[in-house]
């Protein structure tokens, strides 16, 4: 059944109104028909089962059927703060990282990063990566699409640290497994996950984060490549909260 992700404003008590791209999807890739059942997700957990009513241009009604459908969210927000990488890889962190349960992405640059974005492409690309995330949240079933957040810069992303409940800095010279640094997190809380570059950080980048309060983790004995590093974070943090 397809799944819709509409803004709080268009699920009333009763029925969805869904407006934009989606419409066309329905109407002309999808083909619906009065009568076919969707599912529709307020991206605040209310998930409901749909049955269309009416099939416009500009918008499509459908009237709420059921309510409360199981939520696939991960029990903590987690932020994926990934360095921003060579080529395409960010594409690929954010498909599977939406389908392990990220809640947002958060890219940023630092002393070894090697792409340089202007406005304009990053603004492009920006688009491209939130469009994968939305894909990605149908697919896996989400009940929200997690936001792919403006690149930030690396006293950009300290100075955002303290706003979270628990902020991890993955480093590979620290020993110890992650499943210790998470066993004292609550669900509900606000965690970040702070990954490197390819040429990841330079030791006064550790240094800053620690004194930025972020607590610093290791993902395991083996080197993981970039694209790999936040992946290997989210099923860690599944595995510990979703047992
Ligand atoms: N310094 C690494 C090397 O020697 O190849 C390069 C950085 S690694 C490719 C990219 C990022 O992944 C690192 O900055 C770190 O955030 C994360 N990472 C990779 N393996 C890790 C591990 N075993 N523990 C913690 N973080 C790791």
């Amino acid at each position: 059944m397809q799944r819709y992700f509409v803004e709080p404003g268009q699920m009333s008590s009763g029925t969805v109104t869904i407006v934009g791209d989606d419409v066309n999807h329905i109407v002309k890739v999808m083909r619906a028909r009065a009568g076919d059942e969707i599912i529709c997700c307020n991206g605040l957990g209310r998930d409901v089962k749909a049955v269309i009513e009416s099939l416009g241009a500009e918008e499509v009604t459908a009237r709420i059927v059921e309510e409360n459908l199981p939520s696939r969210e991960m029990p903590v927000y987690v932020t994926i703060a990934q360095g921003l990488p060579k080529s395409d890889k960010i594409e690929f962190v954010i498909q599977k990282g939406t389908e392990l349960g990220a809640f947002s992405f958060l890219p940023f640059t630092s002393q070894r990063t090697v792409v340089k974005l202007d406005d304009k492409k990053e603004k492009k690309r920006r688009e491209r990566w939130q469009k994968i995330a939305k894909e990605a949240a149908e697919q896996s079933h989400r009940s929200r699409v997690p936001v792919v957040q403006n690149v930030c810069s690396w006293r950009g992303l300290l100075a955002l640290a303290p706003e979270f409940d628990y902020a991890l800095f993955a480093y590979e010279k620290e020993e110890g497994a992650l499943a210790r640094s998470l066993q004292d997190i609550p669900p509900g809380s606000r965690v970040l996950l702070v990954v490197g570059p390819e040429g990841g950080f330079d030791e006064s980048e550790v240094k800053e984060a620690e004194d930025a309060g972020m607590r610093i983790v290791s993902l395991g004995r083996r080197i993981l490549r970039t694209e790999t590093a936040a992946l290997y974070g989210l099923s860690c943090i599944s595995y510990q909260f979703e047992r």
